[in-house]
Formats: structure tokens, C-alpha cells, sequence
């Protein structure tokens, strides 16, 4: 009965996998948040270095991945599957159930597979200060660790609500390096605006994105860098489903289902596009990405174009979205409150080669007791929701008598995020989903295009 699928470091793969040359078609442009035309890899490039511009672009299905980022990958990649014995056991399934561990890395999620090969290109082409935000802290630690391998400034705008209820991420972006400050700020314009509406703004994920990307775009030495959403984003976390595969592989097993939260898509598609590759080539296998009734982008957002940030400064992309002004309710998933979603994923729910649930956070985190008490593992709040989407799977094939494999991504651990575990055993966690009036409210504001 074997636990842990492992691979070798020689086994880790050496290509991320790039869906964009197998969807139905190409993705709608990004456009100018001031011209609503289709931006230009110059326009982008005050923002990104050319290799990540590419890299969004680029119709090659196979891109290498560079030796010098897996050596620093070694540290924690290829990272462990595991087979879920013990939840099986207490679930009383007949349901196969793997999970890939992405906890493993330095800073505890998947986004340092990411942040290295960001930092890394940055450096490539000169660039030594990069300005970034972070909603619950998980990027902004992971960009931390990367910029600092290769000596880059960071400067990260961390939404104000979450540096204080977890002070801890904070310590651990400082360790590595950077400098943190909550968000709004007064050091920005879109900061400074967003306080005299109101000085008690808690801050959101769009906010701190506009301070950041205007820091960015207003010092001639600095770049931006975004932990989710981007295309080169889900193709740097290609890794993960590319890994899993082999180890299914091993096992001797293929999933039917796999399972990913989502807050701009990134972990899910990482898992995912690799298996959407199956898929588009035949195979039977479902993609569910599952989010919080409170943040519920894909299942009651709009599929339009609308803008990345609050304040309209980055580009605007066909996905789906809550609207750019939408502040979220503070709900502990934090990383999973972003307005918008990964254009990749949305095409892909779009056109029914993915398909998405969303879960209130009390059954998440009742889901996420039992798997602390069968697999030990104490999962972050995102990663919650998909641990409950796996539960709900293999109850499902408990009920049909039915025998199935699923695989989930368990994207992180919740060890700087207890705060959120004390509320739930101390019954102070309240169940919120997103009024429909209020969504209906924000997608009033899309550009017009
Ligand atoms: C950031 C984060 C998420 C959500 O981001 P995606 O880009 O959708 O993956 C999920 N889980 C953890 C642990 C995170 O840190």
C-alpha cells in the first residue's frame, strides 16, 4: 500500500506545457485600459520583461525550461503525490483519492513556481526593483524568496486587512528581503484616491494592484510581476500537472476527475491544462475548478472584458469577472478573492472543457478538519475548497457504489494562517455569499467595448 508517489530529481520535467496553440482559438486581445485598443508587447514591456512577453503569446506547445531555475526548482520540485489511504478509510469511499502537495516549496504554495522563473527573466534583462501586491501574503513571500535569489529590490502592497490578520506573512516577506506595506498606501495616486473615499478602505486585491502597478510604471528601473491570472503564470505551473502525470503513471492510475481551487486560476491550471491536453486529444477525464460562494468569479460572474485592477491602469481581458470594483467580503480564503479570473480558464469553462463549483468557507473548513485529522497535513484556507470538492467526489461515488480516481491539487499549507482555523473551532465563522444584486451593481461598470 504505498503512500507517497515520488519522483527523482532527474525525473522532474524539463518542459512547462503551453495550451494556448490547442484551444478552440486564440484568446481575445488584451487591451489599452485608456484606448480600448489591443495593447502592444511595448506597451506591456514598461511592465514585463520580453521573455515572460513571449511567453503570454507564444504558440509553441513545449517550452524549455532553463537549467539555472531547475536547479533552484531542486529545492522542493518534484513535488510528493500522495495517495489519500486515510481519508478513503474515514470517508468510507470506494473512490480513489491522490493529492499533489505543493506545501513542499519554501514559502508553503504553488507560487513559487512562479516567482522563480519571474525574478529570474527580470534579472535576465536588466531589471533590479520589481513592485508587486499580495492578497493573503502567499506571493508576496514567494516573490520574496525569488527576487532575493537573484538580487532583485521587491517592494510588495499587501491588502490591508490581511497584513494585520496575519502578521506572520509579513515577517516571512521581510525575511527574505522585501519591503511591505499595507494597502492603500498613501505612496501611490490610486492608493491616496482610494483613501479619501474612505480611510478605513480594508483594501482588495484590485487596489493593490493599481499601487503596484503604478509603481511600476512611474520608476523607469521597475517591473510588475502577478502571482495568477497571466498566461505565463499557468504555464510556469505546468510543472505541477506535468508531474503528477508521471506519478499517476507509476501508480498505475489516471483521474477522472482533477480537482483545483481557484482565485486567479493559476494552481488549478497548472494541474489541469496538462490533463486539458488529454482531454482536447480524446481522453475522458473532468476539470473542476471550485471558488468561494463569497468570491463566486466563474459561476455567477459575467464572460466579458473588463479591467485587471480597481483604477483601470492594467490591461483590460476578456474573462470572467465580479466587476473591477469589486470588494470582497472578508472571508479567510484570501487568496481566492480576486474579481477576475485566468482568460485561459475562462475560455476553457466557456467552451465546456472545464467546468466550475463554488462552496461556502463553514463545509470548507469542516472538510478541511477531517483531512488534518486523516492526512495530517493542515491545508491553507484556499486550498480548503478543494480538498471539499475531492470529499464531495468520492461521497458522490460512495452513494452511486461507483469506483473512480480523483486527483486534487493541494496547493498550500495553512500553517501562517491559523487565525482562520481558531475562528472555525470557535464557531465564529459565518457562511456569506455574494449577493446577486451586489454583482449585478458591479457589472454595470464593465468598458465599453
Ligand atoms: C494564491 C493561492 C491560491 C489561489 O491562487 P490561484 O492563482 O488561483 O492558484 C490557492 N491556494 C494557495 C495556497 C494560494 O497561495
Amino acid at each position: 500500500m504505498q503512500t507517497k508517489i515520488l519522483l527523482t530529481e532527474q525525473e522532474m520535467p524539463r518542459q512547462w506545457y503551453n495550451i494556448l496553440p490547442d484551444l478552440s482559438g486564440p484568446l481575445a486581445p488584451p487591451l489599452h485600459p485608456v484606448t480600448l485598443k489591443p495593447m502592444t508587447p511595448q506597451d506591456l514591456s514598461v511592465l514585463f520583461p520580453m521573455a515572460l512577453l513571449e511567453q503570454e503569446m507564444s504558440d509553441k506547445r513545449w517550452i524549455d525550461i532553463p537549467d539555472e531555475i531547475l536547479d533552484v526548482y531542486s529545492l522542493w520540485r518534484p513535488s510528493p503525490l500522495y495517495r489519500a489511504h486515510r481519508l478513503e478509510k474515514a470517508l468510507g469511499t470506494p473512490a480513489k483519492i491522490y493529492y499533489k502537495y505543493e506545501g513542499v516549496s519554501p514559502a508553503g504554495s504553488h507560487k513559487t513556481n512562479t516567482a522563480v522563473p519571474q525574478a529570474y527573466y527580470n534579472k535576465k534583462e536588466g531589471i533590479n526593483r520589481i513592485a508587486t501586491e499580495t492578497g493573503a501574503g502567499q506571493w508576496g513571500s514567494a516573490l520574496s524568496f525569488a527576487c532575493n535569489l537573484y538580487g532583485i529590490e521587491l517592494v510588495v502592497y499587501m491588502v490591508k486587512c490581511s497584513y494585520e490578520a496575519k502578521p506572520y506573512r509579513k515577517s516571512m516577506i521581510e525575511t527574505w528581503g522585501a519591503k511591505v506595506y499595507p494597502s492603500p498606501t498613501n505612496k501611490t495616486n490610486a492608493g491616496r484616491s482610494i483613501l479619501k473615499q474612505d480611510p478605513n478602505c480594508p483594501g482588495s486585491l484590485g487596489i493593490a494592484i493599481s499601487e503596484a502597478v503604478e509603481d511600476a510604471a512611474t520608476h523607469d528601473d521597475t517591473h510588475y510581476a502577478l502571482g495568477s491570472v497571466l498566461n505565463h503564470v499557468l504555464l510556469h505551473q505546468t510543472i505541477i500537472g506535468l508531474e503528477a502525470k508521471l506519478q499517476l503513471k507509476k501508480a498505475g492510475d489516471y483521474p477522472d476527475v482533477v480537482i483545483g481551487c481557484v482565485g486567479g486560476g493559476s494552481n488549478f491550471g497548472g494541474i489541469a491544462n496538462p490533463f486539458a491536453y488529454d482531454k482536447i486529444n480524446g481522453k475522458n477525464v473532468r476539470l473542476l475548478a471550485v471558488e468561494p460562494a463569497a468570491c463566486p468569479t466563474i459561476t455567477k460572474g459575467l464572460y466579458a472584458y473588463d479591467y485587471g485592477d480597481s483604477t483601470k491602469l492594467g490591461p483590460v481581458v476578456e474573462m470572467y469577472t465580479l466587476g473591477h470594483d469589486f470588494v470582497p467580503p472578508g472571508i479567510h480564503a484570501g487568496g481566492l478573492r480576486y474579481h477576475g479570473m485566468s482568460p485561459i480558464i475562462s475560455k476553457c469553462v466557456k467552451e465546456g472543457l472545464m467546468e466550475a463549483e463554488a462552496y461556502t468557507q463553514k463545509m470548507c473548513f469542516e472538510s478541511a478538519i477531517l483531512f488534518a485529522k486523516s492526512e495530517g497535513i493542515i491545508c491553507a484556507p484556499e486550498s480548503s475548497h478543494a480538498v471539499n470538492g475531492a470529499i464531495k467526489e468520492a461521497l458522490k461515488a460512495k452513494e452511486e457504489g461507483k469506483e473512480k480516481t480523483i486527483l486534487f491539487n493541494l496547493s498550500g499549507h495553512g500553517y501562517f494562517d491559523m487565525t482562520s482555523y481558531d475562528k472555525y473551532l470557535s464557531g465564529q465563522l459565518e457562511d456569506y455569499e455574494y449577493p446577486a444584486a451586489e454583482i449585478k451593481k458591479a457589472l454595470n461598470k464593465l468598458p465599453k467595448v
